[in-house]
């Protein structure tokens, strides 16, 4: 006899953990099935030699969701939050300058030049409408503030983000709202502006969220998770299929999995596949065959993930700050360096700094094809170079992810449109994950949860599909 389970969610990273933890809230019966030994997917905190460096993300941005959800776990008090304060470096002919971060920051700033700064300035006066063919972030960045802003301002935040290519990356599934406020204000800056105005008062944002992760490291949001969910959440559980079940059997689904290499099964009545698109692809080739190919057809660039700690008598400048993004015309091949011992508590022990150097990417693939020796030793000379660090470090550490992040390119938002379509098509079947909303840890979580809204109204007799 089969095991019937309400939802079987597939796939443990912070969109399959937050999804199933909503699913019980919700009081679904749940069953998180995870390939790997540990909760968290790209999330991974490591400690060496007494630093404590992360896999993945660095940190992330306490949106109001996440916050929330952090505070109903019960782990606010290991919340560490960056200083809002601290600077963000871009390097620029050799140099780190500030980057500035508000219109008279902009207007004093000499990392741009001044028909730049004056672009920025003028731009809510300068009335354009977006073009009717989708357009990529640089073409857009290009025809509202010209190269130089492109190459120095927002490449960098766009390497930081998604490890994109600009002129790939489409503007209106990786930034939607940039367009919506050209094409509703006739300017970006007057449509933040204006979206700010429209908030009442007591609620408009002091800044962005602040910058944040926890005593131990960002695993400790996964395995709070995995507390809540017990003995609901399987590792070391990889599933292989996922099939029709025959009319005669109850469910939408049964889902053959391996554990700890033994073949097993269940039946669900609702799936939600929160693996990489890739995954995805393979997993619904036999209940969604016309979205196989979507999925599979989603681009992800690869990343390595350099961790390095060092004396801090070993630099030539003092490392305060979050870190410094790298644009690609300075010819360095290290994307960006977080300095995670100036930001968060606990990263590295008195007298010592850990940094972190993200490489590869969108323009960079063939990175990951190299030895973790040679890896490790491109980012520590670019970090000699752009930090002023001499000699060894301490401790090296390198974590090679292949397909890291998913690409949102020209086309991105047909594909999620057509996911939409077909978990409307196949009633039961939900879909989570990093590609469709945004990358963030913040986009997965709300996406998850709303993912696991839909499932629990469909399990009430609600429609198919994401409303
Ligand atoms: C280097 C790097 C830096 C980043 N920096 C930041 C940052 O600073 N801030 C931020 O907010 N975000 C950052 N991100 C993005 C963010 O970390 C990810 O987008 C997010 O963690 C993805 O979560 P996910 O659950 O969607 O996917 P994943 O974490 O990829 O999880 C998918 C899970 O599915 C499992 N799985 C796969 N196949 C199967 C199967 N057949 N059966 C069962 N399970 C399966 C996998 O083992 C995995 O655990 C970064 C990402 C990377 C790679």
């Amino acid at each position: 006899m089969l095991e019937s389970k309400q939802v079987v969610v597939i796939g443990g990273g912070i969109s399959g953990l937050a999804c199933a933890y909503r699913l019980r809230q919700r009081g679904a019966d749940v069953t998180l099935l995870e390939a790997g030994s540990h909760p968290g997917g790209l999330i991974g905190t490591f400690e060496k030699d007494g630093f404590l460096f992360e896999s993945g993300p660095q940190s992330f941005q306490g949106t109001e969701t996440l916050l929330q959800t952090i505070r109903e776990l019960g782990i606010e008090t290991e919340l560490c939050k960056a200083d809002p304060k601290a600077p963000r470096f871009v390097l620029r002919q050799g140099k780190l300058w500030n980057v500035p971060m508000s219109p008279q920051a902009i207007l004093s700033s000499s990392l741009l030049g001044l028909a730049s700064r004056w672009k920025i300035v003028s731009e809510p006066f300068r009335r354009t409408r977006p073009p009717s063919e989708e357009e990529s972030v640089a073409k857009f960045v290009r025809r509202k503030f010209g190269h130089e802003i492109l190459e120095y301002l927002v490449s960098p935040f766009v390497s930081g983000v998604y490890a994109g290519d600009p002129e790939k990356l489409s503007l209106r599934a990786a930034f939607p709202t940039l367009e919506e406020w050209e094409r509703e204000y006739g300017s970006v800056l007057r449509g933040a502006m204006k979206s700010r105005a429209a908030r009442p008062r007591d609620k408009r944002p002091a800044g962005p969220p602040p910058l944040c992760t926890f005593r131990g490291g960002n695993s400790t949001l996964a395995r709070a998770i995995a507390a809540k969910l017990g003995d609901r959440l399987l590792l070391t559980s990889a599933v292989d299929a996922v099939r029709p079940c025959s009319s005669a059997s109850p469910g939408v689904a049964r889902i053959q999995f391996t554990r700890e290499g033994r073949p097993d099964t269940l039946v669900a009545r609702a799936v939600v596949i929160a693996t990489p698109a890739t995954t995805a692809a393979r997993l619904v080739g036999v209940l969604a065959p016309s979205l196989a190919p979507k999925l599979a057809g989603i681009p992800y660039a690869p990343v390595c993930v350099v961790g390095l700690g060092y004396h801090a008598k070993q630099f030539g400048r003092v490392i305060d700050g979050f870190g410094v993004l790298i644009p690609r015309a300075e010819k360095i091949r290290t994307l960006g360096i977080v300095w995670n011992s100036s930001l968060f508590p606990g990263r590295a022990g008195e007298g010592r700094v850990a940094v972190t150097g993200i490489i590869g990417g969108a323009t960079d693939p063939g990175i990951i094809d190299e030895s973790e020796d040679t890896i490790a030793s491109i980012v520590r000379l670019d970090c000699e170079s752009v930090l002023d660090v001499a000699g060894a470090p301490i401790v090296s550490c390198v974590w090679k992810h292949p397909k890291a992040l998913p690409q949102y390119n020209l086309g991105h938002s047909h594909v999620v449109k057509a996911i939409r379509d077909g978990e409307r098509a196949v009633p039961g079947l939900f879909f989570a994950g990093n590609y469709l909303s945004g990358p963030s840890i913040g986009k997965c979580v709300e996406e998850a949860f709303a993912t696991a809204d839909a499932t629990a109204a469909y399990l009430d007799g609600g429609s198919a599909g994401r409303p």
